[in-house]
């Protein structure tokens, strides 16, 4: 009997697409050798039928070793042996800011200004983005899951780098992540902002052109913030599709949104008009509730415990990717394996907003209302220390 349930599971599709034509030959064998079997003992079965079956039950447990061609996502087919080194570039300083991304006459793509007309036209009907920051997600009871996220912040005053180790542990544990760019940053790290862009589980987000403070900045410049960081995102959308068609996987690009509709605000600061601004731009501008990194010189112990304490389902969590905060490699580690060991899922923020109901605030901060106010005496419109 064992031999006809083996008979039975090389119907399996897998079996009969490797197999083909093979197929009504190999049941009638199948049929034949297993009615033998089935028989009263054959002691005088003849040695090349015996081999025959032998044969058969051996190629029945070998691995598939046909490899399907298409590798499972866009990021392995264009980076086949993983990410690549380090470079000196991902470590360098943010370079001096412009108002201008360089590349760009007109930074203005088809899909930002669809984007912002579909916003406003959804306006126009009575349907606008609800209004303010999005500080976490309220999820059906039982639901189990948060969306780590990462800033990628180009300021010209500090490191604009890329931590290699967390894009590597994500990819590891499978964990969905969401990495809100700065269009500067998005130019001088293009590589990386392919890769990730190009990664299934994760998603890509608007962090502004020069890590600009949306409390003190107008209406036109924040425009410009916005705007140029979308068309730069769509810029490398293009390259990325170029790379795509010209390895085969012109397909794989369906993955890829045409646009980003996440923003995050620079150093969490807004005005009901700049938030407003952003509601035009048809963008949900997504905070945080819980500041993974330590921000007054804890120690990797100190910043574990008191992350533990803020997380929760739904929780959106704040970490950094450039290498300017301490302790972002250990304490992701750590959070993961806590989540993994739990069972709890790591998803992006617009996997999360879709599976609750977001929980929203007028005004955008660190962890209480008003405690990044210092921040518009500290630095310029900018962001660059000027
Ligand atoms: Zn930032």
């Amino acid at each position: 009997m064992l031999f006809m349930h083996s008979c039975l599971h090389a119907g399996g599709a897998q079996y009969f697409v490797l197999y083909g034509s093979c197929m009504v030959k190999k049941y009638f064998l199948c049929a034949f050798l297993a009615l033998f079997y089935c028989m009263p003992v054959q002691p005088s079965a003849s040695p090349l039928l015996k081999q025959a079956v032998s044969s058969f039950i051996a190629e029945q447990s070998q691995p598939l070793v046909t490899a399907l061609p298409t590798p499972p996502d866009l990021f392995q087919a264009l980076w086949p042996h993983g990410l690549p080194p380090l470079r000196a570039s991902d470590m360098g300083f943010g370079v001096p800011n412009n108002t201008h991304p360089s590349l760009f006459t007109v930074p203005r793509h088809a899909s930002t200004v669809l984007h912002k007309l579909l916003a406003s036209s959804n306006a126009a009907a009575g349907k606008p983005l609800p209004y303010g920051t999005i500080r976490r997600v309220a999820l059906p009871p039982g639901r189990k899951a948060v969306a780590l996220t990462f800033d990628l912040c180009e300021l010209q005053c500090s490191v604009a780098g890329y931590e290699q180790g967390i894009i590597s542990a994500l990819l590891r544990y499978k964990a969905h992540a969401t990495f809100f760019m700065s269009g500067k940053w998005m130019r001088s790290h293009e590589e990386r902002a392919l890769q990730l862009m190009a990664a299934r589980g994760f998603e890509v987000g608007n962090h502004a052109w020069t890590h600009a403070n949306f409390a003190i900045i107008n209406k036109q410049k924040a425009d410009e913030q916005i705007e140029w960081t979308q068309a730069w995102y769509e810029h490398l959308r293009e390259k990325l599709g170029r790379m795509a068609e010209a390895a085969g996987y012109a397909s794989m690009m369906d993955n890829v949104p045409y646009s980003m509709t996440l923003f995050r605000l620079p150093y969490g600061r807004c005005t009901p008009a700049s938030l407003t601004w952003l509601q035009e731009h048809g963008l949900h501008v997504v905070q945080w509730d819980v500041v993974a990194e330590g921000m007054h010189g804890e120690s990797v112990a100190q910043a574990m415990h008191a992350m533990l304490e803020q997380v929760r389902p739904g929780s959106i969590i704040l970490f950094h990717a450039n290498s300017v905060p301490e302790h972002s490699l250990e304490l992701l580690l750590f959070l993961l394996d806590y989540l993994d060991k739990k069972g709890w899922e790591c998803q992006t923020v617009s996997e999360l907003m879709a599976a609750g109901k977001p929980e929203y605030s007028p005004e955008g901060y660190f962890r209480t209302p008003g405690d990044n106010a210092s921040i518009d005496g500290s630095f310029g419109q900018y962001g660059t220390g000027e």
